[in-house]
């Protein structure tokens, strides 16, 4: 069990490549298992221990990431948000040029990563098992298989929830919170981790406001109490209204580098 977030370890599969192939499986979160046992007790130098080396993992991410000129966005939401709609309209009409490469963070299945394939970007599903996060060992060993290439963007799509996956730094440059409409205007009260942690928040399913009791502005209030920074932009992965603005930001996130 994950001493972090009380989630399952399991066991970890990584499957596909740009080309299929066979499956990999990986321990989650490194190989700290090894000396977690009743009677260390001590719960909380467990945790600092697991996210010490998430951390190390992290860095070493980022490094290869950023030497290879890759912009890794780590896009998280609760499970039905719009996640994978909002990456497969982005691989089809994002210009520029650059390619896409993604990291599909699910419990179980290739939907995902098969969606997105379809869409025309290469693609790694990793299956947490009855792990809720991805962690940065896990991305580590799908960075191995996808290799995406020099100067393109990495979108990773991680587990859907809205509480562990704010703990884990996966080595990415950027990280995005989608909320939708239809999940209430009150979220980032409920989870300040996740939208503290948040530099862009796309709210979307915005082609849905006739027909859900959500108000923008409640949003917003809540979302700046608790990050004052936060970047928030309306969409709609369905209709594509507000969309451009989310390309705009991307493509400022490559200009950044
Ligand atoms: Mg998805």
């Amino acid at each position: 069990m994950c001493t972090t977030c009380g989630c399952g370890s399991g066991e970890i599969t990584i499957e596909g490549t740009p080309a299929q192939g066979d499956r990999a499986h990986v321990h989650a979160h490194g190989d700290h298992h090894q000396d977690e046992s009743p009677a260390h007790g001590r719960i909380v130098s467990l945790e600092q221990e697991v996210l010490a080396k998430n951390q190390l993992f992290a860095e070493r991410n980022r490094g290869w990431l950023e030497g290879r000129g890759v912009l890794a966005v780590n896009m998280m939401s609760s499970s039905g948000a719009g996640k994978t709609t909002i990456i497969e309209r982005t691989i089809r009409e994002w210009g520029g040029g650059v390619p896409i490469s993604v990291l599909e963070g699910d419990q179980a299945t290739s939907a995902d990563a098969d969606r997105v394939r379809a869409a025309g970007a290469a693609a790694v599903q990793i299956n947490t098992g009855a792990g809720c996060h991805l962690d940065a060992h896990m991305v580590a060993h799908g960075l191995e298989r996808l290799r995406p290439p020099r100067d393109s963007v990495l979108l990773i799509e991680n587990v859907g929830n809205l509480v562990c996956p704010a703990l884990f730094d996966l080595g990415e440059r950027a990280r995005v919170v989608v909320t939708s409409v239809t999940e209430g205007d009150d979220k980032p009260l409920k989870y300040p981790h996740m939208f503290g942690a948040a530099d862009l928040l796309l709210l979307n399913k915005i082609d849905l406001l006739p027909f859900v009791r959500f108000d923008i502005d409640r949003l917003t209030q809540s979302a700046r109490e608790v990050n004052p920074r936060l970047k928030i932009l309306p969409v709609s992965a369905q209709t594509a209204e507000g969309i451009v603005d989310w390309y705009r930001w991307l493509s400022a996130q490559r200009v950044c580098d």
